[in-house]
């Protein structure tokens, strides 16, 4: 399976040099048929690609192909290298020919033969409950423990699937797209603000915190480094302590998967909506190195946030609930969403008293913080334009795009927390009361 998967990454390879060659003025770079020819001349001329298997090969073409031409949406932009033990994997196409059907359940024809068009299906066989087995070519049967979903279900009707080698473990998974998770019809709308210290507050009071790796784990790590860093150079024990703690390493990215499918598929399966804040990870994880003439401030700090950031899991878990409540998951604009009080919707900075400690300076609301926030979430509430400095309040209006011919805005911005409550009444009122010439700190 090793040789498959070298195979399937040299081929790919290729394709990526293929295609990096490309720029505007040259011939088009060669599509999935064009390669699947050049596939089939490389393997006459080299004996040693012609012991391969055709198939593994030539899916890692189509691969590239679905990858190349779902470069804009898929998020991961264009197919890159992969390298040897670290993208380790093929694709299997199922041998079996069964009929296939419209999505109505009519049988699919070949127009120009008339004949029942035939489509591929993987062969794959229920050992037990917990076990089953699966061709894969040039391998006869390999015994494969089913997953807690495949577990008590039927196995899938799928037409591929791909094994991967990574973390020392070998994993086979089927292309199926599997069916959303059906809506409660409850009506519950759920928002949930993420965090750092709780990862994801739900707005009806409960805390989900993914789970990280002991201190006692972290310090094994450490241990397994140092070790590694102190043996002599290439030696199998500087082999073997990496490896211990790339073990570990793998052990909490797994747990951090497990939880995010855990929490997503309950999220799914309790609510009828589910509001994320739309937050930019990429953005907020920007490292804070900086230039070499011009060298950041706080890199160490930044780094430390940045891996705490990345470690909660906030991406897989809004990416998973979209997939398995497609059309229930919505992103409401993050800013304020932490500032604003839930209760009367006032938003101050001075109202956030510390990490976990949110008191309306304006209501005397007390909450959590972050439960504060998640309510705000769920209300769809917090994204207000930002308030600007007022040329008459003392600051300096900022050249922004827009008209700077608008109307004095307020320098304290309250947002109604139900439609009809007049706005501008709470503003005037502070007004009256003498503070609003003094600008909150918001930049
Ligand atoms: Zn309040």
């Amino acid at each position: 399976m090793l040789l498959h998967c070298a195979h399937a990454r040299y081929v790919w390879n290729l394709a990526v040099e293929q295609h990096g060659y490309w720029q505007p003025g040259r011939k088009a770079a060669p599509g999935f048929a064009e390669q699947c020819r050049q596939l089939t001349e490389a393997r006459r001329d080299n004996e040693w690609l012609a012991a391969g298997n055709a198939d593994v090969q030539q899916q890692a073409l189509k691969d590239f192909a679905k990858a190349k031409s779902a470069r804009f949406a898929s998020g991961f932009g264009e197919p890159t290298w992969r390298r040897k033990h670290r993208h380790e994997g093929f694709r299997v196409i199922g041998t079996d020919r069964v009929p296939e059907y419209h999505a109505d359940g009519a049988p699919l024809v070949n127009a120009k033969t008339g004949r029942r068009v035939m489509g591929r299906s993987v062969v794959v066989q229920r050992l037990n409950r917990r076990w089953a087995q699966v061709k894969v070519p040039g391998c006869g049967w390999v015994r494969l423990r089913l997953s807690a979903k495949g577990k008590g279900a039927e196995l899938p009707e799928a037409k591929t699937f791909r094994v991967t080698f990574r973390n020392n473990q070998w994993h086979a998974a089927f292309a199926v797209v599997p069916e959303p998770v059906p809506a409660p019809g409850t009506g519950a709308v759920i928002g949930i603000d993420r965090g750092v210290a709780i990862t994801a507050a739900l707005s009806d009071g409960r805390k989900l915190n993914c789970p990280q790796l002991t201190v006692k784990e972290r310090a094994q790590i450490r241990k397994h480094q140092r070790r590694a860093a102190r043996a002599p150079k290439g030696s199998e024990r500087k082999t073997a302590e990496y490896t211990k703690a790339a073990k570990l390493k793998a052990r909490e990215v797994n747990r951090r998967k497990d939880w995010c499918e855990k929490s997503s598929t309950m999220l799914a399966r309790t609510c009828d909506l589910v509001r994320f804040e739309k937050l930019n990870i990429k953005n907020m994880t920007r490292a804070a190195r900086g230039t070499v003439e011009q060298p950041g401030r706080g890199v160490r700090q930044k780094a430390g946030l940045n891996r705490a950031i990345l470690a909660q899991g906030w991406g897989l878990l809004r990416q998973r609930t979209g997939h398995k409540a497609p059309g229930r998951v919505e992103d409401v604009p993050a800013p304020y969403t932490s500032l604003r009080c839930s209760a009367c919707g006032w938003i101050e900075k001075r109202s956030r008293k510390s990490q976990a400690d949110f008191v309306c300076v304006s209501c005397g609301f007390t909450c959590n913080a972050d439960e504060n926030a998640s309510v705000n979430v769920a209300a769809g509430q917090g994204g207000i334009p930002r308030p600007r400095r007022i040329a008459g309040a003392g600051g300096v209006t900022a050249a922004t795009s827009r008209s700077n011919a608008r109307e004095p805005q307020p320098a304290w911005v309250g947002i109604p927390l139900f439609e009809g409550e007049d706005v501008n009444s709470r503003t005037s009122r502070r007004s009256t009361s003498g503070t609003a010439t003094s600008r909150p700190g918001t930049s």
